[in-house]
Formats: structure tokens, C-alpha cells, sequence
């Protein structure tokens, strides 16, 4: 639907709707290009609301007929629903409409992937199956019939009855419409059980396309790991007789957590050793974890509106990424999320799209599917954990799941049950979903007489929309070692209200080396001036493993920038240091993998440019392959000692103890590569039996520009896997020279398989260009005009995935005037796009603003 002037909706106009729901039955006669939906729904009206007009959500539908209590009622329609005269007391509504699943390529509502039905709802796509108050404070039990001549029909809820041609479904919990979902199609079933902590029986299936059986048992037995796991930390339990996962090819994100049906991206969802990297493995765990958590926090409990997003993403990342610390290593999944925070959130929040985690207005909801409100919105639940303990966290869990179960629930309700467990007041606290932006947190040390005081100054910039900052209440972790590197006081939380505060530590018999926001305790950048020499030593001797990682990505960080500044060379006490830790057998070898890894060049150029220096893509990608060099020459017989250490003979798994050896070999191959020009990574390539290795292998090939044989035989071997080859498609664009980044999307877009409007092929070439980060900003601009075009041309088809895209813009006011004039350009040609989305047209326009 295009609006000619889309609406701002905010948060404090919210008013309940004027009917309660007591049941909706849907029947669903599909067919490609007119599915008939049949709906009956009870109204009731709903004393807690206002008066208003009788309004329901449909778009894109064709009506064919409405009636009232069995009476043909003529409703007043309007591109975005219909209003309708109604009586006063309850009433049974009835429509049939018509939809064309085959012709939707934005791939909400229902739409058809590869011959099969599929549906996504969230946020707003139910308006797209039916007409029907598609707001998530409208909760009701669903029925549904699919008719149709597909072998398999499935929805929300538990089986009731079938028979040729037709399957019923019925979900006894009330949920919001955006929590439906149905799918029909020639699919096969991976089947499991589960016995739930009271001793039910549940069936469980992951449904996939006749081919990909084989790559079901490790979804399965995640599954099955995060049922276990939700009982034994929550106390929460799975309350329906079947849990189904289904695998579409076609779909705009990763999964989604429909009651009883969760529809998963097949990249999130199919794997084996074959085609399938570690991360890869990994992700899929955290995926079905983070979908199976929303029953409770989502579903049981649901969100009030869309601004209150963040209640239940915050919470549902906090839970998986608890899950993954608990499956593997927690101090490597600590490190890992705050790459990803910093990679992903910061620029947002330091940028033109930066927002409050819970926003107070929006345009298309889409939107706000943002790293701002799922990983800091997760970040903020970590803090309130903090600052409450573990304990009373768990004891203000229990009164939520008490008390709002079957609720809409609002970020009041999420902060007054912790107020209620432990006393707290959280007034100041709530700031963290009002306040937007990245708080800067400076220190300053004093020692005398044996007490070493900390003081400590916050200061949050101004971002769009909120020029002046309160202080934020920030749970600092700190703890001190001794000149000898014993520690002297263990990690302790100091508590921060207020804009600047001293913490005292007593009867110390020396001056202290402090290692400060342990564990990353708060989502701020610390600003703190300490000296080279002070951060080797906490290297070396921390017992925290996240401050040892980041001292030495600071370490790294200003050699980098001193590199790029005055022409330094690059830090050769630092590659010594560094060289301790990785040789030390006795560390985790993810640890140490990540350890390895450089800041990467978006990092260092948001670095520079908050000191007020213009970063050059060019010069941060120069002194990055400058310093690396320089760690392969002086590990030169290192290397080849780590590659032999870190091999796994043991037949493939893709657990931590493996995976963490595998990502160590293949972090050293990388150095290697630059020292034989590819020789060990042909090697690894050919003898491969399992996708990390020959991938990694391959991108080592393609850095080295060795790659065109390995390419080529990746592509024989893979050509029918679209999951492989996606990965082909992008690691040619992600890990190739900056100068032929742009040239090689544009040739790749060219091929007969480069299916643009799938989003996994899309994103697998316009994602990987704006990976590369000097790559994306070539000087000519050839970077930034290639994604513009793809992005015009995907508006028309799949608004929602070209305004994500949007996002690599984001940081275009930080570069030099050319490259800010050629983003600016490429911004406003997208803008004067003819029928442009309300998706794209708000994206750009906060760009702009
Ligand atoms: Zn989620």
C-alpha cells in the first residue's frame, strides 16, 4: 500500500479498542490468486474503552461481502481498513474476502514461497489476510479451517479434525492477530517428542521441503535443549500438545514466533556439517531458543502496542543469549554480543536513526525492528540483573509471569513488578527506555593513604529529538589488582546515579590498576585515559576475561589510530603481548580466536570520528592490512604451531570445545595466507569435509586473490544448495579488496541465480558490499550508487527488506564532503523514487533529516 502522506502515530495517543474479541473462525479456501478468507468473529464492547467508530485494519483485500448478525452490511472502505455502523450491544461479524498469496512479494501476510503457503504477520500483516482490529492488545482464541489440495495444512494451536482436503485448528490461548499463522504446502516432517517438567506429552516437527530431511536433527534437539532449559531457569513450561517449526525459503527475517507455529527463515533453521559453518550451528541454537522463550515472554505475555516492542524482544535476546552461556562459553557469548553491540547499535544510536529502546513514535513499525530495541533492549534487562542480583531477578520473573500472564503488558507493568519484588524505586532507571543515545562514561583515580578513590562522569550526547540528557543509573563492575597482578578486591557493582560520583576503596597497602566495567556491565563508551603500558599489564593479568579481550582491542584500537594519524608503525609490544595469551594452551581457543580479531574499520572510523577527525575508509583499510601483515611476520613460526595445535581429528561436531579449535586454525590461517599467498589455505580448501573449513579456506583464497579455481569448484560442488550458495554470493563481495567490491556485486547481480527478490540472495550481496567498508565507500562512489538502485528496485517489490537496508547510510555525515555529497545524492534520488513505500520514504527521510 502506498500513502500518499503517511501518518506519525505516537505513544501517547494510545486509547483501547472499543470491542473485546471473544473468538475469531477463519476459513481459508486457498488458492494462488484468490485464497477466499471466510471470518466470524464475536464482538462484545469493551467498557475500558472510549466511544469511537467501529474501524477495522484490512489492506490490499477485496471485499466480497460483509454481514451483521447475519444481515449483508455495506461498510465505508479505505486503503487502510473499513468503517462500519454496529449495534450497541455483542454482535457476530462476517466477511469473506479475496487475497492473491501468489502475486505478494513483500512477503506479509499470506504469500506463497517456492509453491508453498506461508504467512508473517507481525507487525502488521493480519490486515492483509482478513479485515480484523490488528492491534496486539486485542487478545482471542482462533479457529481455523484451510481448505485446499496441498498435502499438509497447518496453524496455530492443536490439531481438531481433518479430512480430504481440509484441516481444522484450534488455539485455546487468546493471542493478538499478529501471532497467527498458517502454511500449506508439500512439506516433510522431522519428528520429535518432548515430555514437559509435569509429565505432558508434546509432538514436535520441523516441517521442511522434500530434500532438506537431513538437515532437521540439530534444529531438533535445540529444540528440545530450550524446552529443558526454559523449565529448569523460568520455571516456564509448554502448554499446547504439538510444537511445529516450519522452513520457507522466502522471508524477510530470521524467525518468527507464531503460537504453536514458528516459521523460520531455512538459513536459521537447516544445517548439517556439509553445508553448514559453527556460527552458523550456533545461530540456529540461539534462533530456535530466542522463537520457542516467546511463548512466555511474547506470547503468554504480549506487548500492549508496538511501541512497547522492546518488552518483549529485550527480554527474549536477554533469555537466548543467557541460553547460549549456558550451552557454551559464557565469556566468549559476553565478548561476541558486545562485538555485535558496538558493530550494530552504537552507530545507530550515534546516528540520524538513533532512538529511545521503547520509541515514542514511529511511521511504519517495521522500522523499529532495530538493533536499539532487541540487543539494548537486552543489555537494559542484563543491568536491571545487575544492579537487583540474581535472586531477587528470578523472584521479580516469577510475580511477572504471575501476574500478567494472558495480558497486554506495557514497560510500566515490566518495572513495577521489580519494584514490587525487591522495593527498589526505578523511576530513574526507566530512563533507559526514554533516553536515547550511547552514554560517554569518563574516570578519573586518586590514591593516598592507602584508599584509592574513583571518580567517575557520565555524559550522554544529544541525539535527534532529545537535546538534553539526565544521567543515567549505571551498575559499574569493578575490581582491583595488586602491582603483582593478584587481585585485591574481586568484582564488586558501584552503583552511578548521578552526572559525576566517587567510589572510595580502603586500606590498600598499594596503588591499585583498576579494571573497570567488567563483564561490559553497562551499554556506555568509556573514556578513559590510561597508559599503554597499564592496559599490557591487565592483558596479562586480568581475571576478567571480557576487560583481558578489551584491553587488548584498545591496545589495538590505538595503534590503529595512531597508524592512520601520524603514520605510526604498527605496535609491535602489543603483537608480543598478545602473542602470550595466544600461545597459552590453557585458554578456551575462542578466546583466543577472538582475541585475534582486529576492531574492525566501521569501528575505527566511528573512533576517529568522535575525536573530531574525518575518517579515510581508504587509510583506516591500509593500516589494517599493514598491521595484520605485521602479526603474521613476527608469528611467523608461530603459526604453523597454532594450525597444527588447533586441529580437530575427531569427527565433526559443531559444539564449543570444536568449534572454538576450529575458529582459532582458522583466525591463524587468515595470518597465514598473508605469508604463503594462500598455499596452507588450498591445502585446507582441498581437503575440507565440512563447510567452516572450506569456507574460511575460500575467503582466506579470495583475500589473497587466489580464488578463481576454488571458486569455481565451490560452485560445481554447491550449485544446487541455495543456503551454500548464498554464502558464495557473499563471501566474494565481503572479503575482496575494496576496489573490486562494487565491481564484483554488480557482476554477481547479473547472473540468471542472483534471485533479488529473495532476501537471503539480496542481502547476501547488497549486506556483504556494505560489509566491505571500504569497499562500500569507494571514493567514485560506485559503491553507494550500486546499493541505491537495488534498493529502488526492491521497494517496489519487498518494502520492509529495502528500508532495512537503509541503515548502511546511517553513518553518511561522518566522512569527507565527497563521499557525504555522494551519499547524499544517492539519499535523495531514493527519496524522489516515484510510489516510494512508507517503509523506504521514513528510513530516508530520518536519514536526511
Ligand atoms: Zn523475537
Amino acid at each position: 500500500m502506498k500513502d500518499a502522506s503517511p501518518q506519525t502515530i505516537y505513544l501517547s495517543d494510545y486509547t483501547p479498542f472499543g470491542w473485546q474479541v471473544a473468538d475469531v473462525h477463519l476459513t481459508v479456501k486457498l488458492a494462488p490468486k484468490a485464497t477466499r478468507v471466510v471470518s466470524r468473529i464475536h464482538f462484545q464492547p469493551n467498557p475500558n474503552a472510549p466511544a469511537q467508530d467501529f474501524f477495522l485494519h484490512g489492506e490490499e483485500l477485496k471485499l466480497i461481502h460483509a454481514a451483521i448478525d447475519g444481515t449483508e452490511v455495506t461498510p465505508e472502505l479505505t486503503p487502510q481498513g473499513l468503517r462500519c455502523d454496529v449495534p450497541s450491544g455483542p454482535f457476530l461479524w462476517e466477511t469473506e474476502v479475496e487475497i492473491a498469496p501468489a502475486e505478494n512479494t513483500a512477503l506479509e501476510g499470506l504469500y506463497m514461497s517456492n509453491g508453498m503457503y506461508c504467512t508473517q504477520c507481525e507487525a502488521e500483516g493480519f490486515r492483509k489476510i482478513t479485515y480484523y482490529p490488528d492491534r496486539p492488545d486485542v487478545m482471542a482464541t482462533f479457529t481455523v479451517r484451510i481448505e485446499g489440495d496441498t498435502p499438509v495444512k497447518l496453524s496455530n494451536g492443536n490439531p481438531t479434525d481433518s479430512g480430504e482436503g481440509w484441516a481444522e485448528w484450534h488455539d485455546p490461548w487468546p493471542k493478538p492477530a499478529y501471532l497467527f499463522a498458517l502454511v500449506a504446502g508439500d512439506l516433510v516432517n522431522h519428528p520429535g517428542a518432548f515430555t514437559t517438567m509435569s509429565g505432558k506429552e508434546v509432538e514436535l516437527n520441523i516441517w521442511v521441503r522434500p530434500g532438506d530431511e537431513g538437515k532437521c536433527a540439530f534444529g531438533m534437539e535445540a529444540l528440545k535443549a530450550s524446552m529443558t532449559w526454559d523449565e529448569e531457569v523460568y520455571g516456564r513450561e509448554y502448554d499446547l500438545d504439538i510444537f511445529n517449526i516450519v522452513a520457507v525459503d522466502d522471508f524477510n527475517m530470521g524467525a518468527m514466533e507464531n503460537k504453536g507455529l514458528n516459521i523460520f527463515n531455512s538459513s536459521c533453521v537447516l544445517a548439517s556439517p556439509e553445508t553448514s559453518t559453527d556460527a552458523n550451528f550456533e545461530r540456529i541454537e540461539a534462533i530456535i531458543a530466542h522463537e520457542y522463550f516467546h511463548n512466555w515472554t511474547g506470547n503468554r505475555i504480549t506487548c500492549r502496542d508496538w511501541f512497547q516492542l522492546c518488552l518483549k524482544e529485550g527480554l527474549t535476546v536477554y533469555r537466548d543469549s543467557q541460553f547460549t552461556s549456558d550451552m557454551r562459553s559464557a565469556e566468549v557469548k559476553r565478548i561476541s554480543d558486545v562485538i555485535d553491540l558496538r558493530a550494530r547499535q552504537f552507530p545507530e544510536d550515534q546516528g540520524p536513526l538513533s532512538h529511545p529502546v521503547r520509541p515514542e513514535s514511529f511511521q511504519e513499525i517495521n522500522n523499529f525492528y532495530t538493533a536499539t530495541v532487541y540487543e539494548k533492549g537486552a543489555e537494559v534487562i542484563g543491568m536491571l540483573k545487575r544492579l537487583v542480583g540474581d535472586e531477587a531477578y528470578a523472584k521479580a520473573l516469577d510475580l511477572y509471569f504471575e501476574r500478567h500472564d494472558g495480558d497486554a503488558a506495557t514497560i510500566e507493568d515490566w518495572l513495577r513488578v521489580f519494584e514490587d519484588a525487591t522495593g527498589r524505586d526505578l523511576t530513574q532507571f526507566q530512563r533507559w527506555y526514554s533516553q536515547s543515545g550511547t552514554p560517554h562514561l569518563s574516570v578519573s583515580e586518586d590514591y593516598a593513604d592507602g584508599t584509592f578513590t574513583l571518580t567517575f562522569k557520565q555524559e550522554t550526547p544529544p541525539t535527534p529529538g532529545q537535546p538534553d540528557k539526565a544521567p543515567q543509573v549505571l551498575p559499574i563492575a569493578v575490581g582491583l589488582l595488586n602491582p603483582n597482578g593478584d587481585e585485591v578486591v574481586p568484582t564488586t557493582v558501584l552503583e552511578m546515579t548521578d552526572a559525576e560520583q566517587s567510589f572510595r576503596f580502603e586500606g590498600l597497602s598499594a596503588k591499585p590498576v583498576a579494571s573497570i566495567l567488567r563483564g561490559f556491565s553497562a551499554p556506555v563508551v568509556l573514556d578513559r585515559e590510561t597508559s599503554a603500558e597499564e592496559k599490557r599489564f591487565l592483558l596479562a593479568h586480568d581475571t576478567d576475561a571480557f576487560n583481558r579481550w578489551e584491553a587488548s582491542r584498545d591496545l589495538a584500537r590505538g595503534c590503529l589510530f595512531d597508524m592512520v594519524t601520524e603514520g605510526a608503525g604498527p605496535d609491535t609490544a602489543w603483537i608480543d603481548a598478545l602473542e602470550q595469551v595466544i600461545r597459552d594452551g590453557d585458554l578456551d581457543p575462542a578466546f583466543r580466536a577472538l582475541m585475534l580479531a582486529l576492531p574492525t574499520q566501521s569501528e575505527l572510523a566511528q573512533m576517529l570520528h568522535a575525536k573530531g577527525i574525518t575518517p579515510d575508509p581508504d587509510a583506516i583499510h591500509a593500516a589494517a592490512e599493514t598491521l595484520r601483515n605485521a602479526m603474521a611476520e613476527r608469528w611467523s613460526s608461530l603459526l604453523p604451531e597454532l594450525m597444527a595445535a588447533t586441529r580437530v581429528t575427531d569427527r565433526y561436531s559443531p559444539d564449543a570445545k570444536q568449534s572454538g579449535k576450529r575458529a582459532l586454525g582458522n583466525a591463524v590461517l587468515s595470518l597465514q595466507t598473508r605469508l604463503d599467498g594462500g598455499k596452507a589455505a588450498q591445502a585446507q580448501f582441498d581437503a575440507a569435509d565440512n563447510m567452516t573449513m572450506q569456507l574460511s579456506a575460500l575467503s582466506c583464497l579470495i583475500s589473497a586473490g587466489a580464488e578463481d579455481a576454488a571458486l569455481a569448484a565451490f560452485e560445481q560442488q554447491w550449485k544446487d544448495d541455495r543456503l551454500v550458495m548464498d554464502k558464495w554470493f557473499a563471501l566474494q563481495v565481503a572479503a575482496t579488496k575494496p576496489e573490486t567490491a562494487a565491481p564484483r556485486a554488480e557482476a554477481l547481480t547479473k547472473r540468471p541465480d542472483f534471485d533479488w527478490k529473495n532476501p537471503n540472495r539480496f542481502r547476501a550481496v547488497m549486506g556483504s558490499l556494505a560489509m566491505n567498508h571500504a569497499g562500500f565507500h569507494a571514493k567514485d562512489g560506485s559503491g553507494y550508487r550500486l546499493l541505491a538502485e537495488w534498493l529502488i528496485k526492491l521497494d517496489g517489490k519487498n518494502p520492509q527488506t529495502a528500508a532495512r537496508m537503509c541503515s548502511v547510510f546511517q553513518t553518511w555525515t561522518r566522512y569527507d564532503a565527497g563521499r557525504q555529497a555522494l551519499m547524499k545524492a544517492e539519499l535523495e534520488r531514493i527519496a524522489a523514487k516515484p510510489d516510494l513505500s512508507r517503509d523506504v520514504s521514513e528510513m530516508v527521510g530520518r536519514l536526511l533529516s
